[in-house]
């Protein structure tokens, strides 16, 4: 399937075949796994083209897209699990690495350096927290954070803050944010990092990280982003059973990171990206599903009277200022959510011993619905004064809906909340 071709068709067509074509691998109509660290030249001077090719980027020799040296510079599942995650995402390329993090702190890298600075929205995934608050800062990096992603004023206020300490080098969103479901306004920052281009002679790059929701919900670069990121670890694998990250965007971008990913050693191994091309094709029916159960027990949730709150994002209030933001950036609602169990941890705790059917683990995304107690697991490494500003408190549990029948999982949670 060609790239125009790609063009006119829709996702859910793309994910199942996009990026493999058969005619290479004697007509093998699925993707072969290429188990292999290194690649056989053809000649001395075909071995010269594609390190030239490779190296210079140079798209001048025929044929080369599909020519491989040593596989942590580039392999075949990599290359068709990156096309067919830009076709997703309807970018230039895309580039894949071993996780989101490695994604995540992969790009902090490429597009920052010392004396730069960054803005971010907050609350924000605790690893990318880690890399803002503990690693950039060794490096001469500092980061500035915005409680409220609608509100312009804060966010020009961090901006002015960024730019009296260094140039700022990027602005880093996450939305819908982990695990609270704030929403950021993304129009709203790519014209802050137009602004701030204008002023300092160098525009930021607007990146946002698009895990929640993923390709079938939000798209990012459409609505004017740079680069989304996402952790494939989630919806996209969807399964829970292997990590990987991905960027995309417009190719001059993703060439810097793919530079920088081949001497980082941070790629995607081969047998993963065979399970993601799997996975991909039956993501738009995983997210479906997931959303229905989603607003299934959300709706339960909220009528519970031992339950708080609900912050699921099919809630959001028609006037509140979230609400329009929402309906701009988001086809659905997703199937992750914070609910707030009253009491505290004792309570948590309780609810969560009793369980039967619902794991509990941290991640996200995966067939299996996944609950766990936000303060004394994702967020335990964050300090409890952030905590609290990102809107964690002692009672709130995360929810990950996966695709089981939806009776059992409200069975499961009526049960277990009686113990609570
Ligand atoms: C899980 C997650 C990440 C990190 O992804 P890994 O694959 O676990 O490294 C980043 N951002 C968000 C929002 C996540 O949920």
């Amino acid at each position: 399937m060609s790239r125009e071709l790609a063009a006119d068709l829709h996702p859910e067509t793309l994910t199942i075949g996009f990026g493999y074509d058969p005619a290479t691998a004697l007509g093998s109509a699925k993707p072969p796994l290429y188990l292999t660290s290194t690649y056989v030249y053809q000649s001395a001077q075909q071995a010269k083209d594609i390190h030239r090719a490779f190296f210079e980027r140079s798209t001048d020799i025929p044929g080369l897209d599909a020519a491989f040296i040593y596989s942590r510079l580039n392999h075949p599942n990599l290359a068709m699990v990156e096309r067919r995650l830009a076709a997703l995402d309807r970018a230039e390329d895309a580039a894949v690495f071993a996780s989101g993090m490695a994604a995540i702190s992969g790009l902090m890298l490429c597009f920052l350096s010392p004396g730069d600075t960054l803005l971010f929205n907050r609350p924000t995934y605790s690893g990318t927290d880690w890399m803002l608050h503990d690693h950039l800062p060794r490096l001469g990096i500092q980061a500035f954070g915005f409680g409220d992603a609608l509100d312009e004023a804060a966010i020009r206020a961090a901006a002015e803050q960024a730019m009296a300490a260094g140039p700022v080098g990027l602005i880093m969103l996450e939305t819908p944010a982990n695990p609270t479901g704030v929403i950021a306004d993304i129009a709203l920052a790519v014209q802050v990092a137009d602004e701030i281009g204008e002023r300092q002679g160098r525009r930021p790059i607007v990146s946002v990280d698009n895990t929640f929701l993923g390709p079938f919900l939000q798209s990012p670069l459409n609505l004017g982003a740079d680069l989304c990121i996402t952790s494939l670890t989630k919806y996209c694998a969807g399964h829970s059973d292997l990590l990987a990250g991905g960027v995309s965007g417009a190719k001059r971008l993703i060439d810097r990171l793919k530079q920088q990913r081949t001497f980082f050693g941070s790629m995607l191994n081969a047998h993963d990206c065979w399970l993601l091309l799997r996975s991909f094709e039956t993501l738009h029916l995983r997210t479906e599903r997931a959303c229905q159960n989603a607003l299934a027990l959300a709706t339960y949730l909220r009528e519970h009277p031992k339950v708080g709150s609900v912050t699921y994002l099919g809630f959001l209030q028609s006037d509140g200022p979230g609400r329009a933001v929402f309906e701009r950036q988001c086809r659905g609602a997703g199937s992750t959510f914070s609910f707030e169990i009253k009491g505290g941890e004792a309570e948590c705790f309780r609810f969560l011993d009793a369980l039967k059917v619902l794991l509990m683990a941290v991640s996200l995304g995966g067939a299996e619905t996944l609950i766990c107690h936000s303060a004394t697991t994702t967020h335990f490494s964050v300090p409890a004064e952030r905590r609290r500003q990102a809107g964690i408190g002692d009672g709130t549990m995360r929810l990950s809906v996966g695709l089981e029948h939806v009776d059992d999982l409200i069975g499961d949670l009526a049960q277990a909340l009686e113990a609570a």
